[in-house]
């Protein structure tokens, strides 16, 4: 579909990619709220997961598990994170986060290695759904004390 980020993504802005399946991928999310946040999404305009079926719906199943290990193994090498952080700073819009990640490389490696994660879909306009494009949140969890349950408060409205 034509003005839709999440359809355009994995045609013109294929650098911003973390991991791809042949259906779906998964990128750093453009407004993270904890270090690493990204997003997951299918391939092809979908305003509901529900369209979703067969092998389309199995890639954007699976591509949540794998976009995590990605995430996973970069933040586990200083290059990684040093990308992530080049990522960050380049936000402009969230100076508050970009600082959040020179403090969060500033940091000892296994701090930042994100041992688990949780997820967040908003289904509808009514629950939040900003896009009218699926996709799902993912916060990968490095530290104890990270925030994330006040991020979700705030996230879910
Ligand atoms: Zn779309």
């Amino acid at each position: 579909m034509d003005d839709c980020i999440f359809c355009d993504i994995p045609v013109n802005q294929r650098d911003r990619l973390v991991f791809e399946n042949v259906h779906a991928y998964g990128i750093f999310s453009p407004t993270p709220a904890v270090f690493g946040q990204a997003i997951i999404a299918p391939k092809g305009h979908v305003t509901d997961v529900r369209q979703l079926s067969g092998q389309r719906l199995e890639d954007y199943v699976h591509a949540v598990p794998k976009t995590f290990e990605e995430i996973r193994k970069m933040l586990d090498s200083q290059e990684g994170r040093e990308r992530l952080v080049r990522y960050y700073l380049a936000l402009n819009e969230y100076p508050r986060f970009s600082k959040y990640a020179l403090h969060m490389l500033s940091l000892s490696g296994n701090i930042l290695v994100p041992q688990g994660y949780n997820t967040g879909t908003n289904d509808n306009e009514f629950a939040g759904q900003s896009q009218p494009h699926i996709h799902t949140h993912l916060f990968p969890r490095t530290v104890k004390g990270d925030g994330i349950v006040a991020m979700v408060r705030n996230f879910v409205r």
